[in-house]
Order: C-alpha cells, then structure tokens, then sequence
C-alpha cells in the first residue's frame, strides 16, 4: 500500500483502539494494524457458561481517570460486586473460614505492614522518579514477605490475599506492587478494589465499540506485523503476509511478551531489549465457573503455588445457577482441568457444590498475547519500562505492560494509548510547522 498515512498504530487492545481514535479525531490520517480477526486484545467477550462473559480484563473503577472519562463519555455504568458471604482460606494446609470482618482482620495488619513503605516509595505515583527506588527494584515479592518474618500461618494468609494477581512471588518485583498501593493511599486494599471488583455494564465490548464509533482510523484485521523500520523520513511497517504500510510515525502497542516477534530497526536502548526479551512472567489467568443453584456468596482464598484454583467469589446469579470467578496463578494447572477437576477443588471448601460449566481462555497459549497481565520482573518497573514509554525516533511504545500509572490494567492500557497519541501528535504537528 503506497498510501503515506501520518500514524500507524500496530495492535488493537485498548491502548491501540484510543491511541488511533484520539489521533483520528484530531485529524491525523491513521491506519491500525490488528493480528486478530478481532479488536480488544486481552479485553475479550465470548460465549461461555450459558452466556456472553469477559474473559480477559473486565473489572474498571470510577477512580481510574482515563477509564472513567471514557465511560461517562459513552453513557456507560458499572455493575456493583456481589456482597457479603462467607470467606475461606487455605492456610498451613488447612480450611479456614469466617466472615468478611474476621477474614480482614487477620489480613489488614499483615497487608499494612507489606505495603508501609509505599508512599515513601512513590510518593508520587504518576512520576517512577520522584525518589531513588534502586534499592528496591531487585527485590521481589517473595523476598519482601521473607523480610516480614511470619508465621508459616500467616504468611500463607498473606500470599492467599495477593493470589490473584501473582504467578510465583519469585518471578515478580515488589515495586508495581508498592506503586499500586500508593496510587491507592498506600491501602492495598484499596487498590484490590479498582482492580477486580466492578464490571462494565454490557462488558468491555460495550467500551471498545463505544470508542471504535469515533474513529476515522483505517483498521486493518487479520494483519500480523512482522517489521518495523524507521527511515527517519518515514517508518516502514510489513506484515507477515508480505503487505507494507508507510506512515510519518508509529505507536506499538503490543503485549510486551510479543514485541520479540516483531523485528524494530533501529536497535532499541539496551534496557528496553532487556525488558522485551526478559517478558511479562504472568504465566496465569481466568477462569469462569457455573455452579448449580443460586448459592450462599462465597469468597476463597489459597496461596499461588499450593492450590489450583487462587482467588474464587460469587460474580452474579444466572437463570437459576451461579457464575463464580477464579484468578488462577498458573495457567499451565488451569489449562488441564476440567469441570470435575474444578468440582474437586471447590468441595475442599464447599462441600456438595456441584459445578455444571466452566470456561477458561489461555492468554499463556494466545500467540498474540503469551501471557496474562502485567506483572513486572524484578529489575524492570522503573528501568525497562521507563526506557521504552520515551520515544525512539518515529517510534512510541504504548500499553498497559509499560503504563507508568496502574500497569497490568485496562486503565494502563487506556493512559498509555491516550499518552502515546498526545506524544505523537504535537510531534507531528513540530514537524509541520518546521516545513511551512
Ligand atoms: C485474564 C486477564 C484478566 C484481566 N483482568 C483485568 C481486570 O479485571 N481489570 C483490568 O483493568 N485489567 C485486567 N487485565 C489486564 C488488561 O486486560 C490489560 O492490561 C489490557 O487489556 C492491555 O491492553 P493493551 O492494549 O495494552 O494490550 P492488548 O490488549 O494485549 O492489545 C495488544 C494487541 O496487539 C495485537 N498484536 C499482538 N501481536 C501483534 C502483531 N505482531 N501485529 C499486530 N497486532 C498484534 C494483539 O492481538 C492485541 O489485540 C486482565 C488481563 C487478563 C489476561
């Protein structure tokens, strides 16, 4: 295609889709470049336990700015968390149970002591740089636990409540987690709630077709990149079916566990070719669960590493069942399961539920995606990722693997996007008014 178009923006998630939508309606001619034969990336709506369900990122938040301002912009709610119920956790290899008042009150104090210092640490959570944080950008989760000295009880408790958003506490920095905290207060409970609590009312494809009616872009489906050169004068896009694209400049905005596939010349810095070859090691994901009847809300709680199934609650009731959802911190375990599997796991807290369907879309196995959310290595949240948000010539990464605020979410996808486009734009514009 001969066509010079001002932006191309590879990858249609969340980022991408408001990326080429704030840029179209600011009149720059885009084209987007999806692999899929879908939009959404790793927002995805599908059949699935007798009705249509979220199977990737799902829960928003009125205190996430960028996912708000486009929620109210389209006229669309949320839906409120299914309350009360009883909790169960696994702790010291047994069943525990309580109400929610007795669960927290074991929890907060371990919770407040893991996340003490996170406003120290980002005291302002928008700027990764405000204070030194080396000291801290090696240590993972699980060393941070190691350093609270708990018993083998609570620290089993303590690894329970994060669960659903680890896949080993070795494989993760601690920092997203302190920064996330301290976007929330330092409460991190209250950051637990933007992160898995509310859903969009219609899902997130309500979202995606809302912001996709605004845009002029160009989309292109089915269309995996393979290169990306930029020539200075203009950046060269091919796909790997042989097509080429030209644009004045471009935004990435891929999982970063799949920008190795793609070749990007020229070379990036050595610590962004770090971050991308190092990957994302959420090597977890999501799981649906239709039980029989309309059952008593229930929450449970067990430790990633020691239980298939990782953070489970009632969701909502449907035509006479139940739809439960479950984090599960290895995908490699869920993947094998099936409805039985499920049921087996269950009863260890719930003895007689009986489990008719469940559903579980492996992001792991995903080529376009090789991997969940974002949950940063140690090394990298204030290295690697700072390193690939700043421009790189005609080059802008974008998404919610490298946001600088709330990485790993459909917020961190939606300022990234939005980000990258402001970037690129008043770039463009320089660029005019330098030629007139
Ligand atoms: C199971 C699961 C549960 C989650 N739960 C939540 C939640 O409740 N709340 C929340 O806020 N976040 C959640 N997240 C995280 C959230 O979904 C992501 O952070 C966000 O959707 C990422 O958006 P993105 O646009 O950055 O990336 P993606 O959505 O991954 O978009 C990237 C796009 O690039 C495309 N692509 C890949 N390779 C190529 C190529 N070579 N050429 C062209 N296109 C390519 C992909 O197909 C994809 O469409 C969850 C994620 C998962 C996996």
């Amino acid at each position: 295609m001969d066509e010079l178009f001002d932006v191309a923006v590879i990858g249609a998630g969340m980022a991408g889709i408001i990326a080429a939508r704030d840029l179209s309606t600011k009149g720059h001619k885009v084209v987007l470049l999806e692999a899929r034969d879908r939009l959404g990336g790793r927002t995805h709506m599908d059949d699935a336990c007798g009705t249509v369900l979220d199977m990737g990122g799902g829960y928003v938040h009125w205190t996430q700015p960028y996912t708000w301002s486009e929620l109210k912009r389209h006229g669309i709610l949320v839906n409120p968390p299914m309350e009360g119920g009883r909790h169960y956790w696994l702790a010291d290899g047994a069943v525990h149970s309580g109400s929610a008042e007795e669960f927290y009150g074991i929890v907060s104090p371990l919770l407040e002591r893991m996340f003490a210092d996170s406003r120290l640490r980002f005291p302002l959570p928008f700027d990764h740089a405000a204070v030194d944080n080396a000291e801290i950008e090696n240590e993972t989760i699980e060393d941070r636990i190691n350093s609270l000295n708990l018993s083998s009880y609570e620290r089993d408790v303590l690894e329970s409540v994060l669960s659903g958003l680890v896949h080993s506490y070795k494989d993760h920095g601690i920092a997203q987690l302190l920064q996330s905290a301290a976007t929330y207060f330092g409460n991190y409970g209250c950051f637990f709630e933007t992160a898995g609590s509310w859903g969009i009312q219609g899902g997130t494809k309500s979202l995606i077709d809302a912001i996709l009616a605004e845009t002029t872009a160009r989309i292109f489906l089915s269309t995996p990149v393979s290169s990306i050169v930029d020539e200075g004068s203009k950046v060269t896009i091919e796909t790997r079916d042989g097509r080429q694209f030209y644009a004045r400049s471009t935004i990435v905005a891929l999982p970063l566990n799949t920008i190795s596939d793609v070749h990007i010349s020229p070379d990036l810095p050595a610590m962004a070719r770090s971050m991308i070859a190092k990957k994302n090691p959420t090597m977890a994901g999501k799981l649906w669960i239709r039980i029989r009847g309309e059952v008593e809300p229930f929450s449970i709680a067990t430790p990633a590493g020691k239980y298939p199934l990782n953070a489970i609650r009632t969701e909502k009731y449907l035509n006479g069942d139940t739809l439960a959802l479950c984090m599960c911190s290895d995908d490699a375990a869920i993947r094998a399961e099936n409805a039985q599997g499920v049921q087996t796991a269950l009863e260890k807290f719930i003895p007689g539920i009986e489990v008719v369907d469940i559903a579980y879309h492996s992001w792991v196995a995903d080529e376009f995606a090789k991997g969940g959310w974002m949950m940063n290595r140690p090394g990298f949240f204030t290295t690697g990722a700072v390193e690939l948000r700043k421009p790189h010539g005609n080059i802008q990464f974008a998404g919610g693997d490298i946001s600088e605020s709330e990485a790993g979410s459909i917020e961190g996808a939606l300022s990234s996007g939005a980000h990258a486009a402001r970037t690129v734009s008043i770039k463009l514009a320089k660029r005019e008014t330098a030629q007139l």
